[in-house]
């Protein structure tokens, strides 16, 4: 499906301000050309909306949350930029699979599954995906996708 990118993620970011309320600031930004992006709405959301939402959990409230969104000639790179709890590096590797969950999280609740499913949709996409993050610093997750979806069209039409 033909997506408008500015507007869809505009829409994203809105609904997640709204779901945050004033407890942290997201910051949105978008740099770099908005040329057709062909891809899968429902597995954008699913990407997105998991780190996010991950970006948000494992900061302190007031922290802030940073959207970035890159046009490139052939692909589109993203980074969600927090300035969260971080994660020890020996866990790093493995947190992409499933059930997998940092020892950073405490008491912080979850089922492991949120980066496993992003990244199963941004391989779906034909797209990569990476962390890097430092203890008491903060956590970036990038991702690029190309521009053409490889596998086509999946969505139902009627999300068009
Ligand atoms: P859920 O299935 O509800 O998303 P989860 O958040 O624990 O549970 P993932 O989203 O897969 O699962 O994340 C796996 C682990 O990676 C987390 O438990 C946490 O240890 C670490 N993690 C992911 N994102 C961040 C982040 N932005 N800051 C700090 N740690 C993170
Ligand atoms: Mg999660």
């Amino acid at each position: 499906i033909l997506l408008d990118l500015l507007q869809f993620f505009s829409d994203l970011i809105e609904q997640e301000r709204e779901t945050v309320g004033d407890r942290h600031e997201l910051i949105f930004q978008i740099t770099g050309n908005n040329q057709d992006f062909w891809g899968d709405r429902g597995l954008l959301q699913q990407i997105f909306t998991n780190l996010i939402s991950n970006a948000i959990k494992y900061s302190p409230d007031g922290g802030t949350v940073e959207f970035h969104l890159i046009g490139k000639e052939s692909q589109v790179i993203f980074y969600i930029k927090d300035q969260g709890i971080g994660i020890p590096m020996a866990d790093q590797e493995n947190l992409f699979q499933s059930f997998s969950r940092g020892s950073n999280v405490d008491t912080i609740p979850g089922t492991g599954l949120g980066l496993a499913i992003a990244k199963a949709c941004v391989e779906l996409h034909g797209g990569n995906i990476t962390l890097s993050s430092q203890v008491g610093q903060g956590t970036k997750v990038t991702v690029s996708l190309p521009k053409i979806c490889p596998i086509g069209q999946l969505s139902p039409s009627s999300n068009s």
